[in-house]
């Protein structure tokens, strides 16, 4: 069998071998019929399938009830940056952002050169060392929605709960931590996600969004921009990305047979905990760089003594087969992001290497 790396990148990401190993068997001959996936019309029966499937786990997965639509999208969650207030955020009204960090940053700054913004809640006074309390985020009545970023993959942080924003709609950015564990969707009018850290390969975005909300939406608004463009159409309007849908919905089901969201949660927090006691354990060799109570199920970060020391523990790591686990640019230090498809051996090995690093060189 293949070697394969202890892979911590933060994305794209891991996927679980077993979808991998799926998709090498129908790689040439999808289903018996002489040809791969890539090579058939999106409108075929075989693809309509894929899709029709993908869309139904998504909603027995999340538990998203009547009332929301599925989409899938291209152009990754940077993209719905710019959709979300194209669409949702009309002249005389105001979105508020929560500032969590880079990802929330970008958000927000997509939504100023769109319409009129607010700051809900900020983290920066913090060094977005932890998410706002709940209480503290601001829906002020009348406003077109509130933003907030689930999961902030650079910083390592997480929100614990989520903010009732009464009737102000609540929108959510969860492309780094989607099914890591369950949500109450009902509480979102809208949430997406770029596939490619726990959902699948890039290519596509997944959107969840309601009627309530689809019904606001602007005129005006380019046709492959509009959310109802897609609504209307399954998400089949235009040529999808078929092979990263068809990754994906192998990924779905893996997550339903690892036991739905309940079970991906228990397998996530099982495996954090080997490396966050790492780091807890280590008497200050290792520190974390998010208060204990925003830390993230899904990109663990800290820092260790020196800059010569986190290179050398790059070095190391390197060599005994760890990938992804450099801190990103803009932050620097360490980062290991241990996303749904992460499996806990390589955890395990991770947290191994830290404690023997530690007593090597503490
Ligand atoms: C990776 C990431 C994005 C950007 O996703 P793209 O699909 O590359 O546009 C946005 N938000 C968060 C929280 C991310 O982790």
């Amino acid at each position: 069998m293949a070697k394969r790396a202890y892979n911590f990148n933060p994305g794209p990401a891991a996927l679980p071998l077993e979808v991998l190993q799926q998709a090498q068997e129908e790689f040439v001959d999808f289903q018996g019929i002489g040809m791969s996936i890539m090579e058939i019309s999106h409108r075929s029966k075989q693809y309509e399938q894929v899709n029709d499937e993908a869309q139904s786990l998504v909603k027995e997965l999340l538990g998203v009830p009547a009332g929301y639509q599925v989409l899938f999208l291209q152009g990754g969650a940077s993209t719905q940056f710019a959709m979300i207030p194209m669409n949702f955020l009309p002249q005389g009204k105001a979105a508020g952002y929560v500032l969590t960090g880079s990802w929330a940053d970008k958000a927000y700054t997509e939504a100023k050169g769109i319409g009129e913004t607010y700051v809900a809640a900020t983290g920066e006074a913090g060094g977005f060392r932890s998410i706002p309390a709940v209480s503290d985020i601001e829906a002020r009545p009348g406003s077109a929605y509130v933003h907030l970023t689930s999961n902030e993959t650079i910083a390592g942080s997480q929100f614990a709960a989520y903010p009732d924003t009464g009737s102000v709609p609540l929108i959510g950015d969860f492309s780094s931590d989607i099914m890591c564990r369950p949500v109450d969707v009902s509480k979102f009018s809208l949430l997406y996600a770029g596939a490619q850290k726990n959902l699948g390969p890039s290519g596509v975005t997944l959107v969840i969004v309601s009627d309530e909300l689809l019904g606001q939406a602007s005129k005006g608004v380019p046709t492959m921009l509009r959310y109802d463009t897609h609504s209307k159409t399954k998400s089949l309007y235009n040529t999808p990305p078929v092979y990263s849908v068809y990754i994906m919905n192998l990924v779905l089901k893996w997550i339903k047979g690892k036991g739905g969201l309940e079970g991906m949660e228990q397998f996530n927090r099982d495996k954090t905990k080997l490396i966050y006691d790492a780091i807890d354990g280590s008497g200050g060799f290792y520190q974390g760089l998010v208060d204990a109570n925003s830390r993230s199920l899904m990109n663990i970060t800290f820092a260790l003594g020196s800059e010569e020391l986190e290179k050398k523990f790059i070095q190391e790591s390197e060599k005994e087969g760890f990938v992804g686990l450099k801190g990103h640019r803009d932050v620097g230090h360490m980062r290991a992001s241990t996303y749904n498809a992460v499996p806990y051996e390589s955890c395990k090995a991770l947290a191994d290497f830290m404690n023997e690093f530690r007593q090597r060189n503490g």
